[in-house]
């Protein structure tokens, strides 16, 4: 399956009630609220003495690209776009691969 495959099968189950702007709010509260779930996990395995639960992290995972779609679908771009500009973001921020004087030195404009 392509991205974008995955962001055409994930947006048959949107509610088709939204309008717009409804879709762009729900997008964005749901990553929130799904990477919080995914900080649980994480937190629990860190300062709770559980083991670290793989298997629920990675559905998290599978929710925040359902939410994660839903936000490119409400600014019209495909995840594919959203992948390809980070890439070429991150190419331009590190060409060689990372580097620590360049991460504390960016640019403003590389957001
Ligand atoms: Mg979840």
């Amino acid at each position: 399956m392509t991205i974008n495959e995955y962001q055409k099968l994930a947006m048959t189950t949107l509610n088709p009630e939204l309008d717009k702007k409804d879709v762009l709010i729900n997008g964005v509260m749901g990553l929130c609220g799904e990477s919080g779930e995914a900080i649980d996990i994480v937190k629990k395995w860190l300062a709770q003495g559980h083991e670290l639960n793989r298997e629920h992290l990675a559905k998290e995972l599978g929710d925040i690209a359902w939410y994660l779609a839903e936000t490119a679908t409400a600014l019209d771009l495909t995840l594919e776009d959203i992948f390809e500009a980070n890439i070429e973001k991150l190419r331009k921020r590190y060409p060689e691969g990372f580097d620590a004087e360049r991460s504390v030195n960016r640019s403003e404009d590389s957001l």
